[in-house]
């Protein structure tokens, strides 16, 4: 049995009926037995067919050669909104069809039409339709000519892809851009967009303006002719580093503007993403910093200037002090010589010729001889004070302070004794000092309680330590520690306010004749613990004692003070 050659040809879409299949078995040359067998593979086949066509997903439908409707599936019933009654309504019947411009589309150029009467399959002219329901819907029809064994057309199948939604995202997003430039062209900034290639694809109105170029000019990478050819290496590298990586970036410029000349820029690239999180390229945003880039440079020239003005000042007054300090030592150690033989000799006559010599004449020579020892303590005072910074007296280490206050003691174990002072002092930390120096300090201190007492109060010396850390206190770093050493005495105290001033040189409070001293004592502590990057300051009050606060830092560095 040959199918093809016993059947005859069959309308598109149309299935046979029980009067056709009647008909076309009895003019078949098949036997009874074979007709059954060929009736029932039909049926079957016919079954599979229209299942399958019907609930295809897209809309199908077939016509005749007239264009009416033999056979439509689910899916075109959808899209249409309406069954159209088969065998009597066309193909255009049940809805308008437009263009993709709005205007109505006639019905001789629908894709349709054509294919019916050109006997040409049509593809990829996208139409509107309008359901009944009013609802326009963007369609791409395929239609297909049927055609019978004489080649002539009998009808036509069409697919219909509803494009509708990939049009309302195209539309959504045309309207998104839209927004964007928009907002984009009345922003106060030059933006730009690139693309994942770092190609620029986009310039504001901000852009355009301050450049003075055209939109065609710019884009790609024509912008970059403005830019200062000695920044354009620098921007490319970074550009590329920040493309390869897909990270922001901020870098600055020159531009040139519409009037020629250029303008340093800074530049903000942020990456842009898609939904597969893949980068896309860049939007930037550049604001003109010329004014502050050439404030910033000119405070830094300035800044620059003056640091150097001063480092020159510096080196000047270091050479200046050097060569005082030198011209203090030398003198205060030359001066020693004709001091010690002027007391010599005024001694010597005391001794040989004491007992011719008036009364009054010996009151001049015991003058003469005081006035000398306070002339040689002013020397000595002045050549340990210009010995302090000295660069060979600046030995720090480690120094167990006990160590160093019973070294003073012992200095002044004379006075101490004679003044039945009592000194209580154990247990100090160690510092990092020069430990001479330090032993210096409490030495005046100590000397300075004994000397400062009470009428018919026996002095009382107190030195403590203790360690802390400069946060909160004044005028030192809050990143460091440092030990809190006191000194705090009985003795007759002064008053708060000249706290400061007793630290200046030659600064007395009291009396030479009742207190003799020439003031350069504390001028000497200060002068060694500013040496240690440290502190001293005084508490006292009048009557009821004194107490000096020194801080000294804890870790070493001191070697560049
Ligand atoms: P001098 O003791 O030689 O005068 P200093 O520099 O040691 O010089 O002291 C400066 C001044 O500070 C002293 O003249 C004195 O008035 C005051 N002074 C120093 N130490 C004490 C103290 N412990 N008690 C009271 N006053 C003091």
């Amino acid at each position: 049995m040959n199918l093809h050659r016993d059947l005859p040809d069959k309308m598109p879409g149309n299935f046979f009926t029980r009067e056709e299949l009647s008909d076309l078995l009895a003019n078949s040359r098949l036997n009874r037995g074979e007709n059954k067998i060929l009736v029932e593979a039909l049926k079957e086949s016919e079954h599979r067919f229209h299942q399958m066509v019907q609930h295809l997903p897209a809309a199908l439908y077939t016509c005749d050669a007239k264009g009416i409707i033999t056979f439509y599936n689910d899916a075109a019933v959808a899209l249409w909104g309406k069954a159209p009654e088969i065998g009597k309504e066309q193909w255009c019947g049940s809805w308008r069809i437009y263009k993709t411009d709005g205007s109505p589309l006639p019905l001789e150029e629908c894709p349709m039409a054509i294919t019916l009467k050109q006997g040409r399959a049509e593809s990829g002219h996208e139409i509107i339709i309008e359901r009944p329901d009013g609802v326009r819907l963007n369609i791409l029809p395929y239609p297909q000519p049927i055609f019978d064994a004489a080649g002539k057309v009998v009808g036509a199948v069409n697919m219909l892809m509803d494009i509708t939604p990939h049009r309302r995202d195209e539309q959504a997003l045309r309207e998104s851009e839209e927004r964007f430039r928009n907002i984009a062209d009345t922003a106060p900034v030059l933006i730009w967009c690139s693309d994942a290639d770092g190609i620029r694809t986009f310039f504001n109105k901000g852009w355009l303006e301050f450049t003075g170029r055209a939109m065609q000019e710019e884009l790609e990478n024509g912008w970059m002719k403005g830019m200062h050819p000695d920044d354009t290496a620098q921007y490319m590298q970074n550009i590329n580093e920040a493309t390869h990586s897909g990270r922001e970036f901020k870098l600055e410029y020159r531009l040139k503007n519409n009037e020629g000349s250029y303008h340093w820029i800074t530049d903000h690239g942020v990456p842009r993403f898609d939904s597969n999180h893949a980068f896309t390229g860049f939007i930037g945003s550049c604001f003109d910093n010329h004014e502050q880039k050439l404030v910033k440079e000119n405070l830094e020239k300035h800044v620059h200037d003056r640091t150097q003005e001063l480092k020159m000042a510096n080196l000047d007054l270091a050479r200046s002090n050097n060569e005082l300090e030198q011209f203090a030592y030398v003198a205060s150690h030359d001066l020693q010589e004709p001091l010690r033989k002027i007391q010599s000799f005024a001694n010597r006559i005391l001794e040989k010729e004491g007992s011719e010599l008036s009364e009054t004449t010996t009151g001049y020579f015991n003058r003469m001889n005081s006035a000398a020892s306070r002339m040689q303590q002013l020397i000595q005072d002045l050549l340990s004070y210009s010995r302090i910074t000295a660069s060979s007296e600046k030995e720090f280490q480690s120094a167990d302070i006990n160590i160093l206050l019973e070294e003073a003691k012992a200095v002044l174990k004379n006075l101490i004794d004679e003044s039945n002072t009592v000194i209580e002092g154990a247990d100090l930390d160690s510092a990092f000092v020069v430990p001479f120096q330090l032993q210096q300090v409490l030495q005046n201190l100590i000397s300075n309680s004994i000397k400062y007492q009470r009428t018919g109060i026996a002095p009382y010396i107190k030195i403590a330590s203790e360690k802390v850390s400069g946060k909160g206190l004044q005028n030192l770093y809050s990143d460091k520690d440092y030990l809190h050493l006191t000194v705090t005495d009985n003795g007759i105290g002064f008053e708060q306010q000249y706290a400061d001033r007793i630290f200046d040189l030659f600064q007395r409070l009291h009396g030479k004749s009742e207190y003799p001293g020439i003031g350069m004592g504390l001028a000497i502590c200060k002068k060694i613990i500013q040496n240690h990057n440290g502190l001293i300051k005084a508490v006292s009050e009048p009557g009821k004692g004194s107490a000096f606060h020194i801080y000294l830092p804890l870790e070493g560095g001191m070697e560049n003070s």
